[in-house]
């Protein structure tokens, strides 16, 4: 059975509120973080609901691959491939994951550091 989506983000998905969407095709979303940690804080989503990394599956890893091939085709179209970005994903609690629907962050525009708190 189909777990419901009651996160924030399947809120985006079905368009029940609001979010600055920079990117979209068949299975990924792209929006900007509401709260941006770096001058270019895009959020990349499975439109199929994931609740973290621990409950991804085999049959996934293409999904998975997708993030992070739409972070970087959004970093190399926005002129970041050259000096560089951060792509982050966060599980559960200790990992800082505030939002139970897998997403990978792109933080891009400012220097990181490592290791990140
Ligand atoms: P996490 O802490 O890795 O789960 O990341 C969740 C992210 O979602 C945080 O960076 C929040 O700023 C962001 N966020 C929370 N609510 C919204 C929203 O309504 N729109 C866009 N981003 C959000």
């Amino acid at each position: 059975m189909t777990q419901p989506n009651d996160t924030l983000f399947g809120k985006i998905i079905r368009r029940e509120i609001p979010a600055k969407i920079v990117y979209e095709d068949e299975r990924v979303l792209g929006f900007h973080d509401i709260d941006p940690k770096a001058p270019t804080h895009i959020l990349f989503i499975p439109k199929r609901y994931i609740p973290t990394l621990n409950d991804a599956t085999p049959d996934q890893a293409e999904l998975l691959g997708q993030l992070m091939l739409a972070a970087a085709g959004y970093a190399r179209e926005h002129g970041f491939a050259e000096e560089g970005y951060r792509v982050v994903m966060n599980c559960n609690a200790w990992g800082g994951q505030t939002v139970y629907h897998i997403h990978l962050h792109l933080l891009a525009g400012r220097q990181m550091v490592w290791p990140p708190g």
